[in-house]
């Protein structure tokens, strides 16, 4: 009892411990996932917004680059203009961005100038309706926008003013009320037309391969109306997104070291918006139109401030004509990771779950041991038991004969037929533990041949016959007709028919009956052993064919007994490929049944 109550103590400590584990490894498992996530989440964003960065600064080299005052235009010098380009192709990683240059001016409806490359200067070109409905869009305060993202167009404003310039000095003090500084009167429009093939073929997918070409997430470039520009996957679901084509004043703020340099160079001095200013600060304002800003950029030169005014699309509101949509390859990051928690989840509890199983296993198996050393204990007190009867008959049967006390014929042949008796049945006894130990120890020879079953069931029940006739049995037997020979071991199986019918006149309860049948059908050949006995309770029944098991009921009775009888039939039956089973009901009979296959 009291070990019984520490093994249970035992148990349940270890299931508390196993619970205990599986709790703290789901949380620490779903804080590391969170963790990660916000990790992930912050890597992916800033993935994008580099993605975004530097093709922002492409298209904005190839804007401010170009920004020219209205000298040039009146003067139609187009030195300074080829410098300009020069530069920005001996720069650019993509020289094939910019297609055309056209140039409008502002008060007239000239025709406009477009540029030859060749000629490396601009030349008058034809008005086609759609220059003409572009420059409707431009000219028009309201509408006016730098970028035209779905005719791939760029817009720059001429205007009047004189901006040449030494250094830059950005104002820092803010705006505010209305705006002060008037844009100066536009003198006319420059307009950068940009390759779609070259945007998507190369800086696409170079950005594409440089950020996110571990294949990880997938890209796509939507465009206001949701519309695809480039995609490697569906836009609708995004982990991060990044404006592009973005002018805002906060992306302004690009340029190289050699571009720096032209600042305050007497020949460069008009690249200098280009530069990369390392102490800034913009004001942004709203003006005329709903997404417009403007930017306040004072530019000195010695003493004498001057002050120049750009107009630009602002970004507040992500109002950028195109946006950048990054995406896990597997739905989306949030997925992915919830996938991920689930596995280590599943692998630890897996892993606690087998632990368990594994405590669960010695548990049963040192059950089992301990329950099979009980019986054996049990096998060998009643064995002993079995043995002393007929040991103790046969002792005072020799004893009366070598007394003298038995000298009469008659009596000395009854007292050699009960020595004859009680050493049969120890004989059988020895015989059949034998049988057990040869079949467990696997050194037990069967000796397969054509076999009558019929003359199988006869043999048993003449070697049953003695008992049958002590216990006055009545046997009904219906042996069919039409039975197949087969190959078996005839002895070994009229040895579990044997144990069979023994069983059956050992726990017949007073009702005196047994029935012997067989029959074939469905390629097997049914041998069954009736009887109306004590019957079998359901608990017993899943028990009875393990060696030593004995029903507590029978042990309590006194009814002798080994408990290998049905084991041996089992393990006769198992040799000859078949099986044996059982139904039985309580004080109403049990019927066991062999079933041995034909072939
Ligand atoms: P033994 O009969 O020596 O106890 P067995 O292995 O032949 O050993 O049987 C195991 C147990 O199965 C028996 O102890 C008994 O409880 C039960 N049993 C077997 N046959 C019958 C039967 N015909 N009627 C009722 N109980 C049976």
């Amino acid at each position: 009892m009291k070990r019984l109550s520490s093994s249970i103590f035992l148990i349940l400590g270890l299931l508390i411990l196993l619970a205990l584990l599986g709790t703290l490894q789901y949380r620490w498992l779903s804080q590391i996932s969170e963790s990660d996530g916000e990790k992930a989440h912050k890597r992916v964003q800033e993935q994008a917004d580099r993605f975004a960065m530097d093709f922002n600064r492409e298209i904005q080299n190839a804007y401010f680059n170009f920004q020219t005052d209205a000298e040039t235009w009146k003067a139609k010098e187009w030195a300074p203009f080829n410098e300009r380009y020069d530069f920005w192709r001996e720069k650019t990683a993509y020289p094939e961005l910019i297609t055309d240059f056209y140039f409008f001016e502002a008060r007239s409806d000239a025709a406009p100038l477009r540029y030859d490359r060749a000629g490396r200067s601009f030349a008058t070109a034809e008005m086609t309706a759609e220059l003409a409905d572009m420059r409707t869009r431009f000219s028009d305060d309201k509408t006016f926008r730098p970028i035209y993202a779905d005719a791939y167009t760029l817009v720059l404003p001429i205007h009047n003013a004189e901006r040449r310039v030494e250094r830059i000095l950005i104002k820092t003090n803010s705006i505010d009320g209305p705006l002060v500084t008037k844009p100066p009167e536009k003198y006319g429009y420059l307009m950068i037309r940009l390759d779609p093939a070259t945007m998507r073929d190369q800086m696409f997918a170079d950005l594409n391969a440089k950020y996110f070409g571990d294949g990880e997430f997938r890209t796509a470039v939507m465009d206001n109306a949701g519309q695809p520009v480039f995609q490697t996957v569906g836009g609708e679901q995004a982990d991060a997104t990044a404006p592009l084509l973005d002018l805002s004043p906060d992306n302004f703020i690009f340029a190289n070291k050699e571009m720096m340099a032209s600042i305050g160079a007497e020949k460069r001095e008009h690249m200098v918006l280009n530069s990369r200013v390392e102490s800034h600060s913009f004001n942004r304002v709203q003006t005329n139109g709903e997404n417009q800003g403007t930017v306040k950029i004072e530019l000195k030169r010695d003493s004498a401030p001057r002050t120049s005014v750009f107009t630009t699309t602002t970004n507040e509101g992500g109002n950028s004509p195109w946006t950048l949509r990054v995406r896990h390859s597997s739905g989306s990051l949030d997925a992915f990771l919830a996938n991920t928690l689930r596995r280590n989840l599943a692998i630890g509890f897996g892993i606690l779950i087998l632990l368990a199983a594994a405590i669960a296993a010695v548990v049963i198996s040192a059950q089992r041991a301990k329950l099979l050393a009980q019986r054996q204990v049990d096998f060998v007190s009643s064995v002993s038991h079995e043995f002393r009867t007929p040991l103790a008959v046969i002792y005072s049967a020799g004893e009366n004969l070598a007394d003298g006390i038995a000298k009469e014929d008659g009596q000395v042949s009854r007292y050699g037929d009960l020595i004859k008796g009680e050493g049969k049945k120890l004989s059988s006894m020895v015989e059949q533990i034998l049988d057990f130990a040869g079949a467990n120890s696997g050194r037990k020879k069967y000796n397969f041949t054509e076999t009558s079953i019929a003359a199988v069931i006869d043999n048993a029940l003449a070697e049953c016959a003695p008992l049958i006739a002590e216990k006055e049995i009545t046997v009904e037997t219906d042996i069919s007709d039409s039975l197949p020979p087969i190959k078996a071991d005839g002895y070994a199986v009229s040895q579990a028919i044997q144990n069979l019918i023994v069983n059956s006149a050992k726990y017949s309860n007073g009702d005196k009956w047994l029935r012997v049948s067989a029959e074939n059908g469905g390629g097997h050949i049914k041998i069954s052993v009736e009887d109306r006995g004590i019957g079998i309770s359901k608990s017993d029944l899943r028990q009875i064919f393990e060696p030593f098991y004995r029903s507590k009921e029978v042990v309590d009775a006194q009814i002798h007994g080994n408990g290998l009888g049905l084991s041996l039939v089992k393990q006769i039956v198992k040799a000859h490929g078949g099986r044996v089973f059982v139904s039985s009901e309580i004080g109403k009979g049990s019927v066991f049944t062999i079933e041995i296959p034909q072939g």
